[in-house]
């Protein structure tokens, strides 16, 4: 049975322990998560092992990034099994600060993200998010100072803007996005997926069915105005209420006029119930 990982709750612990890990030559990845972890959270360990001697994952269920009306307080918790999952894959750290160790009395600061944060996609529908994203993962990076940091596809454009972020303030982290790990049927892992009802997730899957479908038709020569409205009605009829199915360039997440415009990357959400989806894929 591997060793379980050190877990720091305190800013004086974090130091300590990461002081102990960086003996000469040692190189650190950070993996951010909000726990609950599955085999995507996993595949972000695996990428930080071959990057770096040392890994740290932090688990910390971000207050600043959820709006009012959003499941801060329902969003699923399993430490338990997170620490498990972390133990079998040798992680060194643990970093699990609680709130008013993150904010303490007083905190008043926020990063502020353009560029990527603005595209009109995730924002435009979480306009308090990527403030919040910006400001924790900001300071995950001061504490933990890591050399790369490891962040899933998933979350496109917040790759992007972290991505961004950590280059324009010079914080000296190497950013590295890693695929999207997906169930047998397509769905992309994802915490929340619990949420799903059985006839839910029956439906979730299609999602990803669509997005695959337009790509093929758009690398076949589609039309991209057909395609994409042929794609939006298809989730409109299957249930989903969709908040954006868009093709975009995959770098500057700008949008785009034809498939000469790219790279293009497709990205979509969609609330199924009151369960908001989101997934993309490259063309
Ligand atoms: P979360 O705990 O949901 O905030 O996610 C923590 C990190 O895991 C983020 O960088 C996510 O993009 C990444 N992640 C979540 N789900 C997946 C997945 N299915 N495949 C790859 N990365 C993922």
């Amino acid at each position: 049975m591997p060793r379980a990982p050190v877990v720091a709750r305190t800013l004086p612990s974090l130091r300590r322990t990461l002081e102990s890990l960086r003996t000469r030559r040692a190189t650190v990845a950070l993996v951010p998560t909000m726990g609950a972890l599955h085999d995507g959270h996993l595949a972000l360990v695996h990428q930080a092992k071959r990057r770096a001697s040392k890994v740290v994952v932090s688990i910390f269920v971000n207050p600043t990034q959820f709006a009012p009306h959003e499941d801060f307080g329902s969003y699923p918790r399993t430490w338990k099994a997170d620490i498990a999952k972390l133990t079998q894959a040798q992680v060194d750290l643990v970093w699990n600060p609680d709130v008013g160790t993150m904010y303490p009395a007083g905190f008043a600061t926020r990063i502020l993200t353009e560029g990527p944060a603005t595209a009109g996609l995730e924002d435009r529908f979480r306009p308090h998010f990527f403030g919040g994203v910006a400001t924790v993962v900001g300071k995950l990076f001061t504490q933990c100072r890591p050399d790369v940091a490891l962040f899933g596809q998933k979350d496109y454009q917040q790759l992007k803007v972290v991505t961004r972020m950590a280059a324009d303030l010079d914080l000296g982290v190497k950013v590295i996005g890693v695929p999207i790990v997906r169930e047998r049927d397509g769905l992309a892992m994802s915490s929340r997926n619990v949420y799903l009802s059985t006839a839910q997730r029956a439906v979730a899957p299609m999602l990803h069915r669509v997005m695959k479908e337009a790509a093929k038709r758009l690398r076949n020569g589609g039309n991209l105005e057909t395609v994409m409205a042929d794609g939006t009605k298809t989730i409109g009829d299957a249930g989903f209420a969709l908040d954006y199915f868009e093709a975009r360039h995959a770098e500057t997440l700008a949008p785009i006029r034809s498939l000469k415009d790219g790279p293009v990357r497709l990205l979509v959400a969609a609330k199924i119930g009151t369960t908001r989806l989101i997934d993309n894929i490259g063309v």
